[in-house]
Parts: structure tokens; C-alpha cells; sequence
């Protein structure tokens, strides 16, 4: 559902990525992991066009990504993200943060995007907050928010960045239960975290990235145990 192929982008002089090739299937759950500034959110933003890549190229679900503004609609109706700090519009409703995106890009009726939007905060055990604002809930909360809003919009894909950094310990679980609940209905995702628990059980496949390369990948098995690049070795010694 992704092709990613001899990728390279830029910032200036600078090489942020650096020949990445991926490929996506359907279904498939990446979990991405790698040290600070190696190039993790640059390449997931590659993905929904929110950053351009200069060489090489990116096919999302049939769409390739090239400078047609058409395309960058088409792929954001497909992929959707979810950040680490929510984004949530701070003086809308829960609800109308979740029918926003449906009611203007989707051209759907109001009446029906909020029929959906109640679905999906049920979904994500918040129901009873839709008439609050972004500031009166938990970071937990105001997460699951965020992925309920991401899920109105019926991507085929999901990206989400660091989804649980931002969030106190004990905030953690309820949004990575509400991730692992997508996974078990067989969302296409590709996670960056460094929550090496959930990668071991819910991904298919980790990558590790280093300096903008894909520097190692294998299933969560091997690549926890087995780890065969010096650099990944290092990495995974600092935070396990
Ligand atoms: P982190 O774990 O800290 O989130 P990351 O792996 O997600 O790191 P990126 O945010 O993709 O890293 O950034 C990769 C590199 O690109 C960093 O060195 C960063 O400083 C640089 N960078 C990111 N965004 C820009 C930008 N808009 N302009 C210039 N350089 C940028
Ligand atoms: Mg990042």
C-alpha cells in the first residue's frame, strides 16, 4: 500500500534522508524507532505530504506523490497522523474538532459527521466528553481524542508520531490500548515509539534509522534479540 523508492529529501544543505526504500503491504504494522534527529517524523510526514521529498519517489495506496496539489488531497483523505503534542483546536468543542474534517473536506452533513464522531469517541471510551474542550481533559485523554479524530476521517492508513511521549506513565496504556485495538482490526500503521513493549507485540516489522538511512529492519523478534548493526546494538542498549 506503500512504495517507497531511492527516497531522498533535504533541508538546505542538509541530507535528512538518504536513499529510504520501504514498502508498506496492507495491513502491515511498522514501528519505527532510532535516535533523535535520524529523520523518524521526517519520513512519516513524507508520507501524507507534509514535507516534500526531492529525489526518488513515494506511491501511496496508487497515488504518487509528485508536486500535484490534486494528489496531496487524495493522500490526505487516505493517510492520516497523529502527533505527539495532539493538535487539537483548543477553543472547539471535542466534537467539533471531530467533524471539522468531515464536514469540510469530507462535505459531509453535520447531522452525520457527529453520528460518526460519537461513534468513534465511543470507540475510544470518551463519549461523555464531547461537549468539553480540549484544555478540560488529560493528556490521555486529549490523545484519544486525537486518534477518534484521525478515525472520522476513514484513512486507510494511519501514522502516528510518538503518540504516548508527551503523556505522564500512567496515561501510557489507555492510548496504546486504543492503538493496539486499531491494530487487531487491521489498520495499516507505521508507529514511531519508543515504547519497545509495544513494538515487540504489536508490530510486524522495526525499523531502526540513523543519520536519515534505514540503517536495520527485521521482525520484533530477531530485531530485539539479535540486533546486527553496531549502531542498533547501541541504540537499544540505551533504552532497554
Ligand atoms: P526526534 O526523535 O527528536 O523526534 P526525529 O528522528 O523525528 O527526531 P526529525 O524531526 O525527522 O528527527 O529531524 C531530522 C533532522 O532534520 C534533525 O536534525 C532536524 O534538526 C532536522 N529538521 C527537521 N525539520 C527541519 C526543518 N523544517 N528545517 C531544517 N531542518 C529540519
Ligand atoms: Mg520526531
Amino acid at each position: 500500500i506503500i512504495k517507497i523508492k531511492d527516497m531522498h529529501k533535504w533541508y538546505g544543505e542538509f541530507h535528512v534522508l538518504n536513499n529510504i526504500n520501504l514498502n508498506v503491504s496492507r495491513g502491515e504494522r511498522i514501528v519505527i524507532c532510532g535516535p533523535s534527529g535520524s529523520g523518524k517524523s521526517t519520513l512519516i510526514r513524507c508520507i501524507n505530504r507534509l514535507e516534500e521529498h526531492q529525489r526518488g519517489s513515494i506511491n501511496v495506496d496508487g497515488i504518487e506523490l509528485t508536486d500535484n496539489l490534486k494528489n496531496i488531497e487524495k493522500v490526505r483523505t487516505e493517510v492520516s497522523m497523529v502527533f505527539q503534542h495532539f493538535n487539537l483546536f483548543p477553543h472547539l468543542t471535542i466534537l467539533e474538532n471531530l467533524t471539522l474534517g468531515p464536514i469540510w473536506v469530507r462535505k459531509m452533513s453535520k447531522k452525520n459527521a457527529e453520528e460518526i464522531a460519537m461513534e468513534y469517541l465511543a470507540k475510544v471510551q470518551i463519549a461523555e466528553q464531547a461537549k468539553k474542550f480540549p484544555g478540560q481533559l488529560s493528556g490521555g485523554q486529549q490523545q484519544r481524542v486525537a486518534i477518534a479524530r484521525s478515525l472520522c476521517m476513514q484513512p486507510r492508513i494511519m501514522l502516528f508520531d510518538e503518540p504516548t511521549s508527551a503523556l505522564d506513565p500512567e496515561m501510557v496504556k489507555e492510548v496504546l490500548d486504543v492503538i493496539i485495538s486499531l491494530a487487531e482490526e487491521g489498520m495499516t500503521m507505521l508507529v514511531v515509539t519508543h515504547e519497545m513493549g509495544f513494538a515487540k507485540s504489536v508490530a510486524h516489522r522495526v525499523i531502526f534509522m540513523d543519520g536519515g538511512m534505514i540503517i536495520e529492519e527485521n521482525n520484533p523478534e530477531d530485531f530485539f534479540s539479535n540486533p546486527q548493526n553496531e549502531r542498533t546494538k547501541l541504540f537499544l542498549s540505551q533504552i532497554l
